[in-house]
C-alpha cells in the first residue's frame, strides 16, 4: 500500500533529517520534490497545490522547537497536512438507535461492490455484534443475488432470500420489512452496478434512495483507477446524497491518488478501505494511521510530539513565574493567543481567565475561529513595546493607529485591552490570594 508514494516521501525527508538547520530556501525545495511525489502518485493537481502552500507556510512559520532537528520538524508537519488532507478522524458509520440502520451500497461493476457488501457484514457483525441482513438488489444479473447468497453463507451473514421476479425497490422495501420483524440491525442493500456510469443506473439508484431513505449510501470504488475513481465519486454524488467511500484495492495500490484526493475533492470521507480479496480484508480508514504507512516515519512524529510537550511546558513554567508576580500585559496576552491558535484549546495560564474562558467557549461553538485570534494577535503586533506593556498608556488616538495598523477596528482593539485588563486584574487577585496556592484555589 502506498509503496512509490512512500519511497518518494521517504528520500525527500532523508536528505533533511540530518541537518542542523534548514533555510527557507531548503524548505521550499524539500516542499517542491513533496510535490512531485505527490503528482506522481497521481493526487490531483489543486489538491497538490493547497497541500504544498499549506505545509510550506506551516514549516516556514513554525517556531523552533530546539529537541529536534527541522527536518524532524517538516516531517511532523507534513505528516499533520496528511492527516488532515485524509479527514483528520475515523469516521464512523451512522447507526440510529432505533434498528434497522438502512445501509445502501452503490458503485460501478468489479469495484468490489459486492464482495464489500459482504466484508461489511462481517465487519459489523464480529466487531461490533450486529444482527446484519444483507440483500441484493441486482435483477439485472441474475447471478449477482446468488454470488451473495453465497458469500452470506461464506460469512455466516444472513441474506434475504430471492423471489424472482421482483423490482429492486420492492426487493429493498421486502429487505426492510424483513428486518424490523426479525430484530435486525442493519440491512446491507447492495444495488445493481453497470460498466460505467449510465442514467438508467443513475435513475434505479436514486428511487433505491428516496423509497428506502438510507441512513447511509456509500460508494464503492476502486483505488486502482486513481483519479477516474474520484470522478466517479463526483458523478455519483450529484445523484444521490452520498455519505462516505469505500475504497477498494487499496492493497495493490501503491500511488495513494485516489485515497488522497477523494476527501478534498468530493467532500466525502473515506470510511472504509478493501484491502484484499479476502473477506476479513477490510479496516476502519484511520487518517492518522494511513498518514503514518504513507510517511512511514511515526517515529519521529511521536519524537516531535513529544518534543513540542515540552516545549508547552516551558511556557507553563515561564507563565507561572509571572504569575507569582502577579503580572500580565499585552505580550503575555499575545502570547497565550499564539497558544491558543497553535493548541486549537487553551494556554496553561488561559483556562481560568474570564475572557479567555468565554473566547474558548465561543471557539468551541465555532463562534470564534482562528481568524478572531488572529486579528486580536494582529492587534497587539500593531502596539509598541511601551503599549505592549504599559497599556495604560493606550489613548483614543493610538487606538485609531492601531486598528488601522491592524487592518481591525476600535471596537476590536477595545475588546483587546478589556481581555488583557481582565487578566491582569485576575492575575493581581491571585497574587494576593497567594501565588501558585491561590491558583489552585481558583481551580476549585
Ligand atoms: P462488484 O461487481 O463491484 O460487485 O465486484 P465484486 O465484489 O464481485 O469484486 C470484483 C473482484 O474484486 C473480486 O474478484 C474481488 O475478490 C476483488 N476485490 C474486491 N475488493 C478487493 C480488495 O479490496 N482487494 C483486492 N485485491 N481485491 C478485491
Amino acid at each position: 500500500m502506498f509503496d512509490s508514494l512512500a519511497d518518494r516521501l521517504g528520500s525527500v525527508f532523508e536528505k533533511l533529517r540530518g541537518r542542523g538547520a534548514l533555510t527557507e530556501l531548503d524548505v521550499r525545495a524539500a516542499m517542491r520534490e513533496v510535490r512531485i511525489a505527490l503528482l506522481e502518485a497521481d493526487v490531483a493537481l489543486p489538491v497538490v497545490k493547497d497541500f504544498v502552500e499549506q505545509a510550506t507556510e506551516r514549516a516556514i512559520g513554525a517556531e523552533v522547537i530546539r529537541s529536534v532537528t527541522p527536518g524532524q520538524q517538516v516531517v511532523k508537519i507534513v505528516n499533520d497536512c496528511l492527516v488532515e488532507l485524509l479527514g483528520s478522524e475515523h469516521e464512523g458509520l451512522n447507526i440510529p438507535a432505533t434498528p434497522p440502520a438502512v445501509l445502501m451500497m452503490v458503485g460501478l461493476q468489479g469495484s468490489g461492490k459486492t464482495t464489500s457488501t459482504a466484508k461489511l457484514a462481517k465487519f459489523l457483525t464480529e466487531r461490533q455484534g450486529k444482527k446484519v441482513l444483507m440483500a441484493s438488489l441486482d435483477v439485472a444479473r441474475p447471478a449477482a443475488q446468488e454470488q451473495l447468497r453465497v458469500l452470506g453463507e461464506q460469512t455466516g451473514v444472513a441474506t434475504l432470500p430471492i423471489i424472482a421476479g421482483q423490482s429492486p425497490v420492492t426487493i429493498a422495501e421486502r429487505a426492510r420489512q424483513s428486518a424490523k420483524l426479525q430484530g435486525f440491525d442493519v440491512v446491507l442493500l447492495d444495488t445493481a452496478g453497470r460498466l460505467s456510469v449510465d442514467a438508467a443506473l443513475m435513475a434505479e439508484m436514486a428511487q433505491i434512495a428516496n423509497a428506502t431513505q438510507p441512513h447511509e449510501i456509500l460508494l464503492v470504488v476502486d483505488a486502482l483507477t486513481g483519479q477516474d475513481a474520484v470522478s466517479t465519486a463526483t458523478l455519483f454524488k450529484a445523484e444521490v446524497p452520498l455519505t462516505g467511500v469505500i475504497l477498494t484495492r487499496m492493497d495493490g495500490d501503491a500511488r495513494g491518488g485516489a485515497a488522497l484526493s477523494m476527501r478534498a475533492i468530493t467532500g466525502k470521507p473515506i470510511k472504509f478501505a478493501g484491502t484484499g480479496e479476502k473477506l476479513d480484508a477490510l479496516e476502519a480508514f484511520d487518517p492518522q494511521r494511513v498518514a503514518g504507512r504513507i510517511l512511514g516515519m511515526g517515529d519521529i512524529v511521536g519524537l516531535v510530539e513529544r518534543a513540542a510537550a515540552n516545549v508547552e511546558q516551558a511556557d507553563a513554567e515561564r507563565m507561572a513565574e509571572k504569575l507569582s508576580k502577579g503580572q500580565f500585559d499585552l505580550d503575555d496576552l499575545r502570547a497565550q493567543l499564539k497558544q491558543m491558535k497553535a493548541m486549537g484549546g487553551l494556554g496553561a495560564l488561559a483556562s481560568m481567565m474570564p475572557g479567555v474562558a468565554q473566547a474558548k467557549q465561543a471557539m468551541a461553538s465555532g463562534a470564534v475561529d482562528e481568524k478572531l485570534l488572529g486579528r486580536m494577535e494582529a492587534v497587539i503586533s500593531s502596539m509598541t513595546p511601551k503599549e505592549r506593556s504599559k497599556p495604560e498608556i493606550i489613548t483614543a488616538k493610538r487606538k485609531i493607529r492601531i486598528a488601522k495598523g491592524s487592518g481591525t477596528t476600535v471596537m476590536e482593539v477595545n475588546r483587546v485591552l478589556k481581555m488583557q485588563l481582565e487578566m491582569a486584574t485576575a492575575m493581581k487577585k491571585l497574587r494576593k490570594m497567594g501565588g501558585m496556592k491561590g491558583m489552585a484555589a481558583m481551580l476549585g
